[in-house]
């Protein structure tokens, strides 16, 4: 039987035995809403592929609603495991059975593995960004003063957690609505503590998005990161003015939309070094296939297959 394309929370919740009857089996899958654009597929499918393991990897449409039954579903369904993508990351999280300590700081779960009856779930979104900026960029996020914008967002969460957990040397949280910067700059500020009583050091701290604030932080800061949904868009309007950039800066953009953003233009404009989203994507996938595997993710292949999607 040929895979389809797109299975729905009905399918899943009404035909258990469904998923065992295709050749190869469907045992892992993408859960999202919407979910069709989702370019998880094509790489995991290349990976189990090229790695000999008789898997297929689909996607599953599941509204909100209809979520916490569908987690509570795959191990009877046969799923080995799952990636959670927009909206589920957060519900995830409470809907899993036990978390690892990076999904619980973050505050949410974007890889699940059944094991029995129980749903493990882990983040593979913070650290598929620090191995994408050491692969762009030559450099770790521990060595780096980091302005991160869009810190109030899932991403940006997900981000700022990688951040203070590999104690980059500055951490400015940016976001529009400041508040959500501000509480998350509190959270984090234990990670930078060098002794008991040293303080934070102002390592990390929050501050508003406006220009005058930006300009500030980022004539000391050797990375940008975008972590709003502002470019997914080209029309957009850049979410930093193309006069705030410097040619010591590396941007790094987690949109990873077709043809560029504002951003990533104004930054190469800059003399600034600059890369796009689709390196957290390929890293977040490796590391999800590695967590349900045991064993190294073939990369080469996966870059590929995502490239030429
Ligand atoms: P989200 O939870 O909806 O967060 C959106 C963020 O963008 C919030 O910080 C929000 O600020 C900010 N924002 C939205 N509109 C804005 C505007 N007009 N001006 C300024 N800030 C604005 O979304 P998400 O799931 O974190 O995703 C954010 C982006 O990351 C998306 O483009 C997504 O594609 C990308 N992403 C990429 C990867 C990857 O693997 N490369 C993985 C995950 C996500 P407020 O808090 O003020 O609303």
């Amino acid at each position: 039987m040929v895979t389809p394309d797109i299975f729905s929370a009905e399918d899943l919740l009404s035909k258990p035995d469904l998923f065992a009857g295709f050749e190869p089996p469907v045992r892992l899958a993408v859960i999202g809403d919407p979910i069709a654009h989702s370019k998880s597929p094509a790489f995991q499918n290349a990976a189990l592929h090229a790695c000999g393991i008789p898997v297929a990897y689909a996607r599953l449409h599941v509204p909100p609603s209809e979520f916490d039954k569908v987690l509570r579903a795959l191990p009877g369904a046969g799923f080995l495991g799952a990636n959670v993508t927009i909206p589920h990351k957060a519900s995830a999280l409470a809907g899993v059975d036990v978390a690892d300590a990076y999904a619980r700081a973050s505050g949410s779960v974007n890889t699940i593995v059944v094991s029995g009856e129980k749903l493990h779930g882990f983040n593979t979104d913070g650290p598929g960004i620090s191995r994408a900026i050491r692969e762009e960029f030559s450099r770790d996020l521990r060595d780096l003063r980091v302005v991160l914008v869009g810190a109030g967002g899932g991403a940006g969460r997900a981000i700022a957690v990688q951040c203070a957990m590999e104690k980059c040397a500055r951490l400015v949280l940016v976001n529009r609505t400041f508040e959500k910067a501000q509480l998350l700059a509190a959270e984090l500020a234990p990670y930078f503590l060098s002794e008991p009583t040293s303080g934070s050091d102002d390592r990390v701290v929050a501050i508003r998005l406006e220009d005058g604030d930006l300009r500030r932080e980022l004539k000391n800061a050797d990375i940008l990161i975008n972590a709003t949904s502002l470019g997914m868009d080209r029309s957009d309007a850049p979410v930093v003015a193309a006069s705030l950039l410097h040619s010591n800066l590396l941007v790094y953009d987690a949109v990873y939309t077709r043809g560029g953003s504002r951003l990533l233009d104004d930054a190469v404009a800059a003399g600034a070094r600059a890369a796009n989203g689709l390196g957290m994507l390929l890293h977040q996938g490796a590391l999800a296939f590695e967590i349900w595997f045991n064993r190294p993710a073939p990369l080469e292949v996966m870059r590929q297959a995502l490239l030429a999607h």
